[in-house]
């Protein structure tokens, strides 16, 4: 069992993760398209079924009342929700919240990093996947590669305490781009994570043929840079890294072949309320169904102590399980 710090209630599934951070998406819509996330024809949530920023934030309150304390705004495109300042602002006034993050593709960040800020952010994380205009445009289906790069840099300046970048990485895509995003995190101070891609894309275009191993692109970086390993966060989804000679710092994200789910402590709740304890895993829990229909705080607790408990082992044993992952719910469902 995993060690419990003090006498708060948490949420623990039954093999004895606790669940810490939640990783809240706050609408499915997005403005891009990008290819190895949205189908071609993506089938929206319909808006009266999209939690309101109150609904949001009784949520949020419960769980963090089980000592869930860091939340991670993303989507879709968390941008595109209007006022989403004011969630961030109501959240960040909750007493049990650390820490919020968001995770974004950057493209309204250069009129919203300072309101964000104000209101309680604290950082972002920017998906850029390659520094090539013309195939950034091809990937995200929008010409956005120089508004992307005004919200990165909007974002240095007002101040987060961290601004990271994510890239996918997809063999005939990207791959010929690892060492320049390496140059960028070394030259330019940045966090880059190093994603290997997922089989969320909603155009079932993914094979394990178009994986990169974290352990390819660490020995691509390694071929030119000096680098040394960070002491691994628990929970955390990366193995980082830093530079023996430079500032930046870059993290690899290995969820297909080395993932972290003996310690995973995640927790996502889609746009219409839905529960997800597992990315990797189908199985979803409808707390809009509960909260719409009038339950009491006590009730509604009762329910995600449940619904954790049944939570997934992982990806391994998923493998194993089916002989595909591509059934599972796309990523602009469940924010990543
Ligand atoms: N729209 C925001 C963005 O793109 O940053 C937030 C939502 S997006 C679904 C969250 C993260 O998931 C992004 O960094 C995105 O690049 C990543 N992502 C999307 N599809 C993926 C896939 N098939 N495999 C790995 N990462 C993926
Ligand atoms: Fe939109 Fe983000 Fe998915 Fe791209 S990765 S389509 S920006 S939700």
């Amino acid at each position: 069992m995993a060690a419990i710090e003090n006498s708060k209630p948490h949420l623990v599934d039954s093999y004895g993760r606790v669940g810490r951070k939640l990783r809240l998406s706050v609408t499915d819509k997005c403005n891009f398209r990008c290819n190895f996330c949205m189908p071609e024809t993506p089938e929206w949530i319909p808006n009266a079924n999209v939690l309101s920023f109150e609904e949001i934030v009784q949520l949020v309150r419960i769980l963090s009342d089980f000592g869930v304390d860091r939340v991670r705004l993303s989507g879709g495109e968390p941008l595109v929700r209007r006022d989403i300042e004011n969630l961030v602002g109501m959240i960040s006034r909750l007493e049990g919240i650390k820490k919020i993050g968001m995770t974004t593709n950057g493209f309204f960040l250069k009129e919203k990093a300072k309101a964000l800020r104000a209101s309680g952010l604290q950082s972002v994380t920017v998906s850029l996947h390659s520094l090539r205009r013309d195939r950034f445009s091809t990937v995200t289906s929008v010409d956005s590669h120089s508004r992307v790069l005004e919200g990165i840099k909007a974002a240095k300046d007002a101040g987060y305490d961290s601004v990271k970048l994510n890239c996918v990485i997809i063999r005939g895509y990207n791959d010929d781009e690892i060492l320049d995003f390496a140059s960028l995190a070394y030259n330019e101070g940045y966090n880059v994570r190093f994603i290997e891609y997922m089989p969320f894309d909603g155009r079932r275009n993914w094979g394990m043929g178009k994986v990169v191993s974290g352990e390819e692109m660490l020995s691509i970086i390694r071929s030119r840079f000096q680098i040394v390993p960070l002491e691994r966060e628990k929970g955390s989804t990366a193995l980082n890294f830093k530079f023996a000679d430079g500032e930046g710092e870059f993290g690899i994200i290995t969820s297909i072949t080395r993932p972290f789910c003996s310690d995973c402590d995640r927790l996502r709740l889609t746009a219409d309320g839905k529960l997800v304890p597992c990315l990797f895993d189908n199985h979803e829990y409808d707390l809009s169904k509960l909260l719409r229909g009038g339950a009491s705080d006590e009730e509604i607790s009762e329910f995600l102590r449940a619904s954790v408990r049944l939570k997934a082992p992982g990806v391994e044993s998923l493998l194993k399980a089916s002989t595909s992952l591509k059934h599972v719910r796309p990523m602009y469902v469940t924010g990543g």
